[in-house]
């Protein structure tokens, strides 16, 4: 996800560069499973003092259901607005000081803007805190692991049962 914006950089505020993205993420991070591309189009701003990145963009990943441990896949969006910032400037260049203190917004000194950290930082956060592979997910029988979206697995029972005879016995003592 490195685009040159040499030629942006130069021309003025205001001036936009339209990118379609079509970008296989897998190993992008640990914590995502991929199973699509990351789709959609990114709009590149050339502000006073940069670059403004905005675009939606979509994809599809595996999760594991935090009810029931089942994986399940899930769209995932993520809405990217960054303003990344030269370190250089493409006229003179020379080098600028950076108020800017995240690197992951900074073009490099070869005019190379890269999406994928920002990219990478949205997903992760868009990412759900506690997955459901449905909303009523009966999730798993904590007595024997059974997973209950699969029907019943007989524990209820065997609990009332259990409880029955506690009381029996107090009783026969
Ligand atoms: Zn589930
Ligand atoms: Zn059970």
């Amino acid at each position: 996800m490195r685009y040159n914006v040499a030629q942006l950089l130069k021309e003025a505020s205001g001036a936009t560069r339209y990118y379609q993205l079509d970008v296989d993420i897998g190993g992008l991070d640990p914590l995502l499973v991929p199973v699509e591309h990351l789709m959609g189009e990114i709009a590149m701003l050339r502000t006073g003092t940069g670059v403004l990145v905005t675009g939606h963009l979509v994809t599809r990943v595996e999760l594991v259901c935090s009810r029931c441990l089942t994986p399940f896949e899930a769209p995932l969006a993520i809405d990217v607005e960054e303003e990344f910032r030269p370190t250089v400037d493409v006229i003179t260049g020379r080098h600028l000081v950076m108020e800017e203190e995240d690197e992951a917004l900074w073009i490099d000194d070869h005019h190379v803007l890269d999406l994928t950290e920002v990219v990478r930082q949205d997903l992760l956060l868009a990412l759900p805190l506690h997955p459901l592979c449905k909303e009523d997910c009966a999730g798993l029988c904590p007595v024997c692991g059974h997973n209950l979206n699969e029907g019943p697995c007989g524990c209820t029972t065997g609990d009332v049962d259990l409880r029955w005879a506690a009381l029996l016995d107090l009783k026969l003592k």
